[in-house]
């Protein structure tokens, strides 16, 4: 079988075993005589399907029973709106810039109210996380938005922001379910699931409790949480087959041991990457040591040629997909939780040769 190593930051590789359970089943499901594609969103077979996976996430996640999960489609830059439809109650929110998604965010918040950019890192192109202290959020904002793990620049936050009783809101589209983390330090967590979770077409959001039943009431009620809610994502007909791979996402990190084994997994195939760029200065990772992510690396040889010609012979390698996002250029290896120790060691092996066989005038 001829699987590449795809680095693609999204949609991006899925776990082996998962698509194999997937094959398996993509004609039959179980003795339902059909596909999980063909059936019903109301059917009994699906009820199950969908009520297993939520409950596994619960369990991934360690979510607490006064968040709501919902299984929504749209995207991430479908939140970027549903965030201050739902959460503007005074009209005031507070932004902090890392990079394209969170300007993104911003921006759509600014169509509904005073969204305010309270720190940046735009004036260094995006290559750290700015800090903020209490001091830096409005008392009166709604919310407080990042993004936590910047997916274009490679760059994750290595804190969590002190908003007080402010709630913060979270895109972590790049590094959900990558390591644990504390659900209970923020209001809200959405992610679209083509990065670490399952295929395009689903995105999830984990809302606390409390902070449904806020939506303006111009909220489209496919963006109004609290509806979607009330019908458990079933509002109208949800992305069934990309729940159920999720499902099966979530299964196989349960088996494997958690999010702790994720981490321990990810924190290996991160360091092997960054130490090896440590060690050497043909490559240059842009990003400030304290702030790089663990699932997004981005590098340069500081020749744009030779950045054309590292991605293009890397395809021929089995390599795929490491060209850097068209707004910064250089290259970026997305690894997150499917792509295999190995695909990283045969990376870097890589990278050494092309830079033996390379050399910069
Ligand atoms: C990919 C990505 C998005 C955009 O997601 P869509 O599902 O394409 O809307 C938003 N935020 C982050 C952090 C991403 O990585």
């Amino acid at each position: 079988m001829n699987r590449v190593y795809n680095f693609s930051a999204g949609p991006s590789m899925l776990p082996l075993p998962v698509l194999e359970k997937a094959a398996a089943e993509l004609v039959n499901y179980g003795d339902a005589g059909m596909s999980v594609m063909e059936m019903s969103h109301r059917s009994p077979a699906y009820d199950v399907i969908i009520k297993k996976a939520e409950a596994d996430f619960r369990k991934v996640m360690n979510i607490p029973d006064n968040y709501k999960v919902l299984f929504l489609q749209g995207g991430a830059s479908t939140q970027f709106a549903a965030v201050p439809l739902n959460l503007m109650k005074t009209g005031k929110a507070d932004y902090i810039l890392s990079g394209q998604f969170s300007t993104k965010a911003y921006k759509e918040a600014q169509k509904y109210g005073d969204a305010k950019a309270v720190a940046s890192s735009k004036e260094d192109n995006f290559t750290y996380i700015p800090e903020t202290t209490r001091e830096s959020f409005r008392p009166d904002a709604d919310y407080v938005h990042i993004c936590y793990n910047n997916t274009i620049y490679g760059t994750k936050f290595n804190y969590i922001p002190d908003t007080g009783d402010i709630p913060l809101v979270a895109d972590m589209s790049s590094c959900i379910m990558s390591e644990p983390v504390d659900v209970t330090k923020f209001g809200v967590i959405y992610a679209g699931a083509q990065k670490n979770m399952a295929p395009a077409g689903l995105t999830v959001v984990i809302v606390r409790e409390d902070l449904l039943g806020n939506a303006r009431p111009e909220t489209p009620s496919m963006l109004d949480w609290q509806l979607m809610a009330e019908n458990d994502s079933m509002y109208n007909t949800p992305p069934c087959y990309a729940i159920y791979v999720a499902g099966l996402v979530y299964e196989w990190i349960l088996e494997l041991g958690g999010l702790e084994k994720m981490k321990e997994m990810n924190v290996k195939k991160a360091a092997l990457l960054y130490d090896y760029l440590d060690s050497q200065d043909y490559y240059i990772a842009p990003v400030k040591k304290d702030s790089r992510s663990m699932m997004n690396a981005t590098f340069v040889t500081g020749v744009e040629e030779l950045d054309k010609k590292f991605a293009k012979e890397a395809e021929k390698a089995g390599l795929m997909n490491l060209k850097g996002h068209r707004s910064v250029g250089g290259m970026r290896a997305s690894i997150y939780n499917a792509m295999p120790y190995e695909g990283v060691a045969a990376l870097v092996d890589f990278m050494k040769k092309f830079a033996a066989e390379n050399p910069k005038a």
